[in-house]
């Protein structure tokens, strides 16, 4: 069982599987979004995962449409994203994730649009744009 939740506490979540995969996106709506260089986020199955609080915490904002960017309007932290075409899947926001977790599927994506000022040194695969 994974759980987690926002910087506040308000949002709680958990997850009832593994995190298969670690996806570092650096383009630059997620990196706004984040106010960071990238994000890393993990796909997970939308049936197991549970808000066991905050429900009515969570807000989303569209940058573009179909695609729903999920956080905390207390405190502003960033907890899942979710198109509107995939309803199975929710891409999680790994850095809200209290369970220490090991996945040795970690990549890049987006490199191409990356900031200036960011050097990508760990050695993992860097795809320019999304993973084909
Ligand atoms: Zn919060
Ligand atoms: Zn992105």
């Amino acid at each position: 069982m994974i759980i987690g939740g926002c910087l506040c506490n308000g949002v709680r979540y958990e997850y009832d599987g593994t995190i298969s995969e670690i996806s570092m996106c650096h383009c630059s709506m997620c990196r706004k979004a984040q106010g960071s260089a990238y994000v890393a986020i993990s796909p997970v199955d939308t049936a197991r995962l549970t808000i066991t609080k905050g429900q009515d915490l969570l807000k989303e904002y569209r940058a573009v449409p179909g695609k729903a960017r999920v956080f905390c309007s207390n405190c502003g932290s960033p907890i899942y994203s979710a198109r509107d075409d995939l309803p199975g899947v929710r891409r999680l926001r790994l850095g809200t994730v209290e369970t220490p977790f090991a996945c040795s599927n970690s990549y890049h994506i987006h490199v191409a649009s990356k900031a200036a000022w960011e050097t990508i040194a760990d050695g993992l695969p860097q795809h320019a744009a999304s993973r084909a």
